[in-house]
């Protein structure tokens, strides 16, 4: 694995790299993304899907988001560590859960999004926009 960006899961039965550039860097703070992580939100970075390269196997959950369309997410049947997200709403790309990367620092967010729901006790960057729900994706 040569990518510029690579990573895996806990118990390194998926991995995945990519040569690409994150089209797309943020954090969600919805209710759905902090059950997810058990935790206050999502870090991902969104990369063109056929760029990525994984090997291994993932486990696949559905359900539909707050834009009432279809979002999928991968998880390592294994250990269970969340590694991608696809939410139809950005079709062809392929988000990357941020604490997965072999190398945490190059996540670079650009923005928080759904921060309408960010828990009281999460401390959000505030040098980042925010945008209370789900942003108008084109
Ligand atoms: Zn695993
Ligand atoms: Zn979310």
């Amino acid at each position: 694995m040569t990518g510029k960006y690579s990573g895996g899961c806990s118990c390194g039965g998926v991995r995945y790299e990519t040569s690409a550039e994150p089209v797309l860097q943020g954090n969600c703070h919805c209710h759905q993304c902090q059950r997810m992580t058990g935790s206050g939100y999502s870090a991902t970075l969104f990369f063109p899907a056929p760029a990525v390269n994984v090997s291994g196997e993932v486990r696949v959950h559905s359900y539909i988001g707050n834009s009432g369309k279809e979002v999928r997410r991968s998880f390592c049947p294994n250990c269970g560590s969340q590694l991608f997200g696809q939410p139809s709403v950005m079709a062809g790309l392929l988000g990357i859960r941020a604490g997965t990367l072999d190398d945490t620092s190059m996540y670079a967010p650009t923005v928080n999004i759904c921060t309408s729901s960010a828990a009281p006790w999460d401390h959000l960057d505030p040098s980042l926009p925010n945008f209370p729900e789900m942003p108008p994706m084109s």
